[in-house]
């Protein structure tokens, strides 16, 4: 492809100079003419250039793309002579220019006081982190959220379990005594959906307090302490508002996915794009695994209301080996957006000794020491009466 190898580089955008006074068209040289018929037939030509030198072929080329131009540059002087819109050397004197640092000072301090701006502190856990996103504006994402998930539920002729049946009010007995200690009490209108669905573990917490446990992981859970761990460790990404932290996170990307809507979608491309990214936008803040720290802040979190809320804090490591279990046989659907793994056990049975102390704290002292002098009691024969 060298024959094509021009005396000037060619760039798409070319800023032609003024056009030369009208002359009249220069005549096509005799070569030329004699493939004139066939001017852009490349077959024609490369077949007399074969015969010819290289040197010919290379010529007539050179003639032919003059005389694609040769509508409003009958001579193709004006565009030999173009000089092209963008050059290395502009490019350079735009960056050592003054304006353009001035520029690029003010956006990066305006970034950085973006972020600094919206640094906080997630509750308990005490980590500093980036969100622009009130718990309004992602409540008011999340009930878009909470219908998608009835729609899906519907669709696939699943059945909630009515308020009266046994599963409904296990789930919502744990809930009762979580959400006093989530921080959220009076923040949410808290409901509690239990799925008809054995064959699937799953739970989940939406932010607004939406809360659907699939009955699938009732068993995994085994007893209340292994329900208030699945329950609390949801309720915790609530509290530490990590579906708002997962949409800041975006934010870089949305800016640069928006400013290339602006540049290239026009109108109709650019609403497809927009839905698009909406779409993804709920799938990055809802649908996505959690990030490694959010699942320990969670686990952190969901710990410490577990034990406050009077559960014992030594299943909170067992249920999660039994779910790691499971996870070898087949996959709960949790599972999928919470890998667990040693590491997150070891976590736990480090977090226990502070778990108790928090357990010991609260409340529950008196109703466990009753417990245990009635379980006494009742083994001694003796029946007590208050
Ligand atoms: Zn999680």
């Amino acid at each position: 492809m060298r024959a094509f190898a021009w005396s000037r580089p060619v760039v798409p955008f070319a800023r032609l100079p003024a056009r030369p006074p009208a002359r009249p068209p220069a005549r096509p040289s005799a070569r030329l003419s004699a493939h004139s018929n066939a001017a852009a037939t490349t077959t024609t030509t490369t077949t007399t250039a074969t015969s010819t030198s290289r040197r010919t072929l290379i010529t007539v080329q050179k003639q032919q793309k003059t005389q694609y131009h040769s509508y409003h540059d009958p001579d193709g002087r004006r565009f030999r002579s173009a000089k092209p819109l963008f050059t290395t050397a502009g490019l350079r004197r735009v960056l050592k220019s003054p304006s353009t640092h001035a520029v690029a000072v003010l956006a990066v301090a305006g970034a950085a006081g973006f972020y600094f701006a919206n640094l906080e502190t997630v509750p308990v856990s005490g980590r500093t982190r980036f969100n622009v996103y009130s718990r309004e504006s992602v409540r008011a994402t999340s009930e878009m959220q909470f219908k998608r998930v009835l729609y899906d539920l519907e669709r696939q002729g699943a059945r909630i379990l009515p308020a009266g049946h046994p599963q409904t009010q296990r789930v919502a007995r744990v809930m009762q005594k979580l959400i006093p200690f989530s921080g959220m009490a009076d923040d949410e209108h808290w409901e509690v959906f239990v799925v008809d669905a054995p064959g699937t573990a799953n739970a989940m917490v939406l932010p607004g307090g939406k809360v659907f446990v699939f009955s699938g992981i009732l068993p995994l859970a085994r007893n209340d302490s292994g329900l208030a761990t699945v329950l609390g460790h949801e309720i915790a990404h609530n509290l530490a508002d990590h579906v708002g932290e997962r949409m800041s996170q975006s934010i870089g990307t949305n800016i640069i996915l928006y400013t290339l809507i602006g540049l290239f979608g026009g109108f109709g491309l650019g609403v497809i794009f927009t839905h698009w990214l909406g779409s993804k936008a709920l799938e990055t803040a809802f649908e996505n695994p959690m990030s490694r720290k959010q699942e320990s802040e969670a686990d952190y979190i969901g710990l410490m209301m577990m034990a406050e809320a009077c559960y014992d804090p030594n299943e909170a490591a067992k249920f999660w080996a039994r779910m790691d279990r499971a996870s070898k046989e087949e996959v709960p659907e949790w599972m999928s957006t919470h890998p667990s793994n040693e590491n997150r056990i070891k976590k736990i049975q480090e977090w226990l000794p502070k778990a108790v102390e928090k357990r010991e704290a609260s409340d529950c002292r008196t109703t466990t020491a009753f417990a245990d002098l009635f379980k006494r009691a009742l083994q001694n024969g003796i029946i007590m009466y208050d």
